[in-house]
């Protein structure tokens, strides 16, 4: 199976009740070949309606971010673990609210295949739901990320704050953790782009090893 055969099948998905309310599949987008891959949570009013991930203000400073680490959309990929809208209806007005485990659970028929097709050097967890599903249950953003893990669908995953909880921490001069995710963008390029050129054949061994000193010794992750 293809990319596009998945995202195909994806679209016209109907595997949990979050399909009742959506106007779009957001599958994902970005550059199929890159090293590293961005996952994110999931779709809000904004992706909804385009069918595009990260397009709200959130998306605006993600987008940001990777041009501050040196990089665009267009140079990596990304997608959410769940990939319809989750909202709560209940007061006429849809609120977004988080996918439940059952909901995440059942787009992971979606999310690991597309990650399999994908095949990145690393993955790069956009927020703590993301990294409680692809790197480990009991994941602690605050204390966690910007560290190396081992991961089934790459060589390693990364997680870094979603640009959301930096949108709301931004105050009082606070950068809410922006310069943390623009760091965290940079290693994970970095380390997909190293494992890249590890990985091409007859390509000369590549020191994965960090300067002493820099508190990167998790080289044996790779
Ligand atoms: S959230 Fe995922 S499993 Fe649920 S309907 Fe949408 S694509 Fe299907």
């Amino acid at each position: 199976m293809t990319l596009d055969e998945l995202r195909e099948q994806a679209l016209v998905c109907t595997a949990c009740g979050l399909s009742e309310r959506r106007t779009n599949v957001v599958f994902g987008e970005g550059n199929p070949r890159s090293p590293l891959v961005l996952v994110g949570e999931g779709p809000g009013d904004n992706e909804d309606k385009t069918g595009r991930p990260f397009v709200g203000k959130a998306g605006q400073l993600l987008d940001k971010a990777l041009v501050d680490a040196g990089l665009s959309r267009e140079t990596v990929y990304i997608c959410n673990t769940v990939k319809c809208r989750a909202a709560d209806w209940s007061s006429g007005k849809p609120q977004n609210r988080p996918p439940t485990e059952e909901e995440t659970l059942a787009c992971r028929r979606w999310l690991l295949p597309q990650l399999t097709l994908l095949a990145p050097k690393v993955i790069l967890c956009v927020g703590a739901p993301s990294a409680k599903n692809l790197i480990k249950k009991n994941f602690v953003i605050t204390k966690e990320r910007g560290l190396y893990f081992p991961c089934e669908f790459s060589r390693t995953a990364i997680a870094t704050l979603h640009p959301s909880y930096i949108l709301r921490n931004q105050y009082g001069g606070s950068d809410g953790g922006y310069s943390l995710l623009v760091s965290d963008i940079q290693k994970a390029w970095a380390a997909a782009e190293r494992l890249a050129a590890k990985d091409v054949p007859g390509a000369p061994a590549v020191d994965l090893n960090p300067p002493a000193g820099d508190g990167e010794d998790q080289a044996s992750l790779f």
